[in-house]
């Protein structure tokens, strides 16, 4: 089978196209290559197909998905693994096997090699690591080919003979009252072949079951839900089928200082009520070291200070983040009895100047007088 196109690029739309670009895509595409504009030309035929089918699949949610996430395996039923749509749910009561059970129809009935499962890897990494990309050693579970018979399930000496049940078709046709339908062979369950002989390695099965260590490069500014596609790294097949992909799915652990919101990181610093006051510099951490950070009199709780590009480079591209401070004016505790003094002179030459100096309080105050006024008290 040759390789499919993407659908995007048969759309000519990005992967993050929203479903009016690509309703839009595929209606100017529709309109070029349909086949009353271009009568004689298969080319155009095939194109239009493909179109349509790409169409069919993309403005599908469910199937978008599918597809974002597995490729054709995923949308594709003669592709096996992956989620086979829902055709399976909605007829299986009815006709049984017909679009399930891995059997390979039509085709010539020749390739019964079973695509093997696509395996799912949950890593977890720091932000600093997610930040900065790094390399990782993981162990996953996976079948590998059985070395002992090569691959064939066969054992040693002798070699899988084609089915006698289904000659070697992997299926065969059923009547169920009016509908004639193709169900996976039950001799052979689809494979074509019958094994005499089972290799004891593997007990026919041409796969054995293997943990194997692999070397993953996370790129620089991945995110909590971002995949990794490792082509071919999945478990191999039945009966040496290909393997399948290996997908490996970030989760971003919690920081203690930094939060994560797509390329901004925002953390909270607590200030001094004098710095709060007066003014003042202070260090603050990024994710390779430390700023200063201004901080002007007068400041309030919660005021937000943006330091430029010190935030996360998205690993899709796109510009640097920023770094967000929020700060936290901290009430002073643990007073000595002189501080005490100082606070409540403080205190004492602010009574009385409730707008000049505490413009929120004031604020507040009026709001509350407001309130009163309206319910008469
Ligand atoms: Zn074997
Ligand atoms: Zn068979």
């Amino acid at each position: 089978m040759a390789a499919k196109e993407d659908y995007y690029e048969l759309l000519t739309v990005p992967r993050n196209a929203s479903d009016d670009e690509i309703k839009k895509s595929f209606r100017r595409l529709a309109m070029k290559y349909h086949p009353d504009r271009n009568i004689g030309s298969p080319e155009a035929e095939e194109k239009f197909k493909k179109v349509k089918e790409a169409y069919e699949i993309l403005s599908d949610p469910k199937k978008r998905s599918a597809y974002d996430q597995f490729g054709h395996a995923g949308v594709d039923p003669s592709m096996g693994g992956g989620q086979r749509a829902d055709f399976n749910d909605v007829f299986g009561g009815i006709f049984g096997d017909i679009f399930g059970g891995g059997a390979r129809l039509g085709g010539g009935g020749r390739s019964h090699a079973q695509r093997g499962a696509d395996l799912r890897y949950n890593l977890d990494l720091t932000l600093e690591e997610a930040v900065a990309g790094t390399d990782v050693k993981i162990r996953v579970p996976t079948y590998a080919p059985c070395g002992t018979c090569g691959g064939t399930g066969a054992k040693k000496g002798t070699s899988p003979m084609t089915c006698s049940t289904c000659q070697g078709h992997g299926a065969v046709r059923m009547q169920q009252g009016f509908f004639a339908v193709q169900q996976t062979c039950p001799a052979c369950r689809g494979s074509g072949q019958q094994i005499k002989d089972p290799c004891p390695s593997c007990r026919g099965q041409g796969r054995v079951q293997e943990t194997k260590t692999l070397s993953v490069k996370i790129p620089p500014g991945v995110d909590t839900g971002d995949r990794i596609r490792l082509g071919g790294e999945g478990e191999v097949g039945e009966a040496g089928g290909p393997p399948g992909d290996l997908y490996v799915q970030v989760n971003v652990k919690e920081h203690p200082i930094f939060t994560r919101d797509g390329a901004n990181l925002y953390c909270e610093v607590p200030i001094s009520f004098p710095v709060a006051c007066l003014g003042g510099e202070l260090e603050v951490p990024t994710l390779d070291g430390k700023v200063a950070l201004k901080i002007p009199a007068e400041t309030q709780t919660d005021k937000l200070f943006r330091m430029r590009g010190k935030g996360v480079k998205p690993v899709r591209g796109g510009p640097v983040g920023d770094l967000i401070c929020k700060v936290r004016i901290e009430t002073p505790v643990n007073l000595t009895r002189e501080q005490i003094e100082l606070v409540k002179k403080l205190g004492d030459s602010l009574v009385g100047a409730v707008d000049t100096h505490s413009p929120q309080e004031q604020g507040w105050l009026d709001g509350v007088k407001t309130f009163f006024d309206k319910l008469g008290l």
